[in-house]
């Protein structure tokens, strides 16, 4: 089975919005068995819906669209479809009662526009929207399905949910799952070399998706049911962790910093930063997660030479001697938080992140960083400039390596 979507909205065209939907619907898809092989855009304008819609038709068994059932002028879907598949549309009785009772919890008054978006096809599936006004609905034609959803992505996300996907499980012929891997440090080409037999692989397949700093591994079967599909993906995902060794840091989880906060919580440990050039960076990654409170102390922007001796105890020698930018800055900037915050950790970052302020001796995207527990204290020296690097990049790829370390 082979599904297409044709996201319909003339804003999406402009650029004034994300087709969030389509990304939404092709994720939840796959996962489902049902390859999208096509995704379209078109505005609201009936003769290019009525082009669009007929090509789909002709190469796609399922046909979804978004956008275009409200009730105004320019939301000319589900006439258009209608109209295509040769169908009256009709009011559906239990569709107005909905919108009425919708109205009515709301307190809000209803408008007679508001009873176009119970004109439905002729013959249709409805999809009863209980997160809006619009209900969606699946016209069956000539062995293909035409369903049809909301725009807003809070209304058409639970709508296919609760609606949607029951409706395809008859064209799904299995269950598919996956395992997320995470790794951060090896770049994608080593992952590429490390992993290409596992990546030659059909059932389970494992793909990379490398987005900044880090490779995601995606490991999917196929099977009769999720725990046969997760059985399947399960030795592969297991040697893919240990061809990764260090680098791997976290099976189907969100991001590095909810790993740290995890490890920090199981180990009851607390941490403070001290942060140059990212800042605040790092506290604000840390602090996105929820329950971080237990394990993070403060964190210091300490931009001015004067605030990093005056709040961090950095000597004034060993920025006279090395520089702000230095193993030893960085060292005593980690040192210094970990003390004055009480914490068993303490991280200092310190670098050019560009674009002007580099030398050649100490090039924009030279970053260190620096972890200290009190006894030791670890220090990583960061290259991250180059051709097409930019200060946001440079950032970002500083506070992983801190979350790494
Ligand atoms: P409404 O009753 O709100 O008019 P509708 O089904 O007519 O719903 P549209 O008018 O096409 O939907 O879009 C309404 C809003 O939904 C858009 O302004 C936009 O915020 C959001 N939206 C629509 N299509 C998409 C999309 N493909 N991806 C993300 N958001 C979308
Ligand atoms: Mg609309």
């Amino acid at each position: 089975m082979d599904a297409e979507i044709l996201a319909v909205g003339t804003e999406l065209l402009l650029g004034n919005i994300v087709n969030t939907n389509a990304q939404y619907l092709a994720n939840e898809l796959a996962l489902l068995g049902i390859n999208v092989l096509h995704q379209s855009v078109v505005g609201d304008n009936e003769a290019r819906l009525v082009e669009a819609l007929k090509l789909a038709l002709s190469r796609s068994d399922i046909v979804i669209t978004t956008g275009g059932l409200g009730p105004t002028g320019d939301d000319i879907t589900r006439e258009t479809i209608a109209k295509v598949l040769g169908r009256k549309l009709v009011r559906d009785e239990h569709s107005m009662e909905v919108i009425r009772d919708y109205f009515a919890r709301s307190g809000r008054k209803m408008g007679p526009s508001n009873e176009k978006q119970a004109m439905l096809p002729e013959g249709c599936i409805v999809l009863q929207n209980d997160w809006g006004t619009a209900p969606g609905c699946v016209v069956e034609q000539d062995g293909k399905s035409v369903i049809m959803l909301p725009g807003p992505p809070r209304e058409m996300a639970p709508l296919f949910r609760e609606r949607v996907k029951p409706y395809l499980a008859k064209f799904s012929d299995g269950v598919i799952a996956s395992i997320n891997l995470r790794e951060f440090g090896l770049p994608e080409s080593t992952v590429q070399e490390l992993l290409g037999d596992l990546m030659a692989g059909a059932n389970p397949t494992l793909s990379p998706y490398a987005k900044e700093g880090e490779v995601q591994l995606r490991v999917t079967a196929k099977a009769a049911t999720e725990d046969e599909a997760l059985a399947i993906c399960r030795p592969v995902a297991e040697e893919t962790k240990k061809r990764l060794g260090n680098a791997y840091y976290g099976e189907d989880v969100d991001s590095m910093q909810q790993v740290v906060v995890q490890a920090l919580r199981e180990r009851q440990k607390k941490i403070a930063l001290a942060e140059s050039c990212t800042g605040g960076l790092t506290a604000a990654r840390i602090t996105e997660i929820p329950g971080s409170s237990d394990v993070f102390e403060c964190g210091i922007v300490s931009y001015a030479n004067r605030v990093k001796q005056a709040l961090l105890d950095v000597r004034a020698k060993t920025l006279k001697d090395y520089g702000a930018v230095s193993e030893q800055t960085a060292v005593q900037m980690a040192e210094g938080v970990r003390v004055r915050a009480q914490a068993d950790f303490g991280v200092g970052i310190t670098g050019i992140a560009g674009p002007g302020g580099g030398t050649e001796e100490k090039p924009v995207g030279l970053v260190y960083v620096a972890v200290s527990d009190g006894k030791d204290c670890y220090v990583r020296r960061l290259l991250l400039g180059h051709s097409n690097s930019e200060r946001a990049h440079i950032r970002y790829l500083s506070s992983s390596n801190a979350l790494d370390m």
